[in-house]
C-alpha cells in the first residue's frame, strides 16, 4: 500500500509577521518533491499571512487548534469555519501541549476532531504517550485510547492523519528510534484496523513526530508504517526543507 508521503510543520507559539514570512518565503523558493503533501501550521493570528505568502501547490496551511463550535459565546476560540475563511485548509487537534498544559481530554479533542472534519477541514489528530506511561509499558494502551474517543464518534477517517509524537521526544532533542517508532506504528494501525476496518486503516497516513530534524529524517526512510513527520523546531528552520525531501 502506497501512502503519499506527509511532512507536517507545527510553529506552536512562536514567529512574526516578518519570521512567518520569511519561511514561506523559503520554502516558495525551494524545489519541493511534488509527491510530497506539505501542511504548515502557523499561530492563528499568521494564518491569512501564510496562505496570501504561499506559493508552493504542495503546501498547505491549517491551524493549531480549533473550537468544537461554529460561533458563539466563546471567547478567545476559533472556530473551523474561520480558520476555513482564511483559506487554511487543515487543523491539528490533540497536541500533547494542548493535552497536558491547556488539560484537553480525549472526548473534547474527538469532539473538536469531528466538528472540523464536518465543517470541511482536514485534520492531524496527534496522539501519544507521556515518560511514565512509556516507563509503565503502556504506550499503546494510551494510542488506543486516545484513537478510540475519535473512532467511537468519527467513521470516516479518510481525512484524518494521525502524528504519533511520543511526549517525552517533543521539544527535547531524544527522538524514538526509527525502530521504536516503527513499531509503536505498527501497533496503532493493527488497533485502527479493529476499530475502523482493515481498508481504511491501510490508507491512514500515521506521521511521527519529536525532535525530527534534517539529519535525522532520512533514519527512518526503511519504515514501512511510517508515513511522514510532524515537526515542530525545525519547522521555523531552512533544515524543514531537508525534512521535505528526506524520501527522495
Ligand atoms: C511538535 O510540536 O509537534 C513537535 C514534534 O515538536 P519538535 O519537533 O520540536 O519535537
Amino acid at each position: 500500500m502506497s501512502r503519499q508521503f506527509f511532512v507536517g510543520g507545527n510553529f506552536k507559539m512562536n514567529g512574526t509577521k516578518e519570521s512567518i514570512t520569511k519561511i514561506v518565503d523559503g520554502l516558495n523558493k525551494s524545489d519541493l518533491p511534488e509527491n510530497v503533501e506539505v501542511v504548515i501550521a502557523p499561530p492563528a493570528p499568521y494564518l491569512a499571512l501564510a496562505v496570501s505568502e504561499n506559493k508552493q501547490k504542495t503546501v498547505e496551511v491549517g491551524a493549531q487548534n480549533v473550537f468544537d463550535k461554529a460561533s458563539g459565546a466563546y471567547t478567545g476560540e476559533i472556530s473551523p469555519e474561520q480558520v476555513k475563511d482564511l483559506g487554511a485548509k487543515w487543523t491539528l487537534t490533540g497536541h500533547s501541549e494542548r493535552r497536558t498544559i491547556i488539560k484537553e481530554s480525549d472526548d473534547f479533542i474527538a469532539a473538536k476532531t469531528k466538528f472540523a472534519l464536518e465543517q470541511g477541514l482536514k485534520v492531524i489528530l496527534c496522539i501519544g504517550e507521556t515518560l511514565d506511561e512509556r516507563k509503565a509499558n503502556v504506550t499503546l494502551d494510551v494510542c488506543a485510547r486516545q484513537l478510540d474517543a475519535v473512532s467511537k464518534i468519527v467513521s470516516d477517517w479518510s481525512n484524518i492523519v494521525v502524528a504519533y509524537e511520543p511526549v517525552w521526544a517533543i521539544g527535547t532533542g531524544l527522538a524514538a528510534t526509527p525502530d521504536d517508532a516503527q513499531e509503536t506504528h505498527k501497533g496503532i494501525r493493527a488497533h485502527l484496523e479493529k476499530t475502523i476496518g482493515a481498508d481504511q486503516a491501510k490508507k491512514v497516513r500515521i506521521l511521527y513526530g519529536g525532535s525530527v530534524n534534517g539529519k535525522n529524517a532520512g533514519e527512518f526512510k526503511d519504515k514501512p508504517d511510517v508515513d511522514g513527520f510532524l515537526v515542530g523546531g525545525a519547522s521555523l528552520k531552512p533544515e524543514f526543507v531537508d525534512i521535505i525531501k528526506s524520501r527522495l
